[in-house]
């Protein structure tokens, strides 16, 4: 593989949380997580909430300190920019939230909301700012482009909302986007729609994402690698066809069964979804930290130490005491 554009080494974010009273204590949002990111390429990191993907996403955009490890922006350190090229690493990545009633302001007109990067970063004159505004909102088809630019956002659907968000990001022309849960909050049909979108535009434009999800199935549909997470830490990556036909770690296959399966005449065959509720990470379980919920528990052995992150097939990673043969 080419040098990544993106290249996450090790990286730990942790934070501070009340104890009582008084009193605080640290928990592992992210606990030492390695991934790298090719121009062009789509990533989805997936897992439930409070498994870390949102905080692994803000670390890759320098939106959160990095308590250890290295981030890297076409070979760079972020951490390390001057205030300069901190500036220019902006210009060339972007965001697009879950939530598009609460990221688009709704005083600003969509012309406004879009032209607003452009504005800040000093781009272009205005007819250039109008030319690169229209042209985005064509790309994500908020068309005809003039008329929609004039609106206020209450006068736009949930999705079209969405695709305001996304031709905000696209009008800086980002080499890399992070899109956090993208889709999540719009209705069945628009959903489609926008992944179909945001494929194009990834295709048009060779922008690396990291698309980060609950949803498995979306996952598969987007992304050429999957990263699964659970409270911090990878437990499962690899070419997302691969991790889907077959998943190694009992979470990912846990995540697999939840998805609802479309034809009524497979739902009884459907393996039982996924039990229970992640663990509070401020008592996270000893050693493998899905080991309470995991149906392959092995007693003696998954409580005591964490497995470690192994390639167990060319580009299938997992950490899991059933895919290793050493002794813990
Ligand atoms: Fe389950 Fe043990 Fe594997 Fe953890 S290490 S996923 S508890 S089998």
């Amino acid at each position: 593989m080419s040098e990544p554009l993106v290249r996450l080494e090790d990286v730990k974010v942790d934070f501070s949380v009340r104890k009582g009273l008084f009193g605080s204590e640290s928990i592992h949002a992210v606990d030492g997580v390695t991934l790298d990111i090719a121009a062009g390429e789509v990533v989805a990191v997936v897992g439930e909430s409070g498994s870390g993907k949102t905080t692994l996403g803000r670390a890759a955009l320098g939106l959160v300190r990095v308590t250890d490890g290295h981030v890297h922006f076409d070979n760079t350190e972020i951490s390390a920019l001057p205030r300069k090229a901190q500036k220019a690493f902006r210009r060339r990545t972007a965001a697009v939230f879950q939530d598009p009633f609460a990221s688009i302001d709704p005083f600003m007109k969509a012309y406004d909301s879009v032209a607003e990067p452009l504005v800040i970063h000093g781009i272009g004159n205005e007819r250039e700012r109008r030319e690169r505004v229209l042209q985005a909102l064509h790309d994500v088809r908020l068309r005809p482009a003039p008329e929609i630019a004039d609106k206020y956002p209450d006068l736009l659907s949930g999705g079209q909302r969405q695709r305001l968000s996304i031709a905000r990001a696209l009008v800086m022309q980002p080499q890399f986007i992070v899109a956090d849960e993208p889709v999540s909050m719009v209705d069945a049909s628009s959903r489609a729609e926008l992944l179909a979108l945001l494929r194009e535009l990834q295709e048009r434009f060779n922008i690396a994402f990291l698309y980060i999800t609950h949803d498995i199935a979306t996952a598969r549909h987007f992304a050429q690698r999957i990263v699964v997470m659970y409270l911090g830490c990878v437990v499962e990556m690899g070419q997302a066809a691969d991790i889907v036909r077959s998943p190694l770690h009992p979470y990912t296959q846990a995540l697999i069964a939840s998805v609802p399966e479309p034809d009524p005449a497979n739902r009884l065959k459907q393996r039982p979804s996924l039990p229970g509720e992640p663990p509070n990470p401020v008592n996270a379980p000893s050693g493998c930290s899905f080991h309470p919920r995991c149906a392959a528990f092995m007693a003696g052995r998954c409580e005591l130490k964490t497995p470690v992150l192994r390639e167990v097939e060319p580009d299938h990673y997992v950490a899991c005491y059933l895919h290793e043969t050493d002794e813990p």
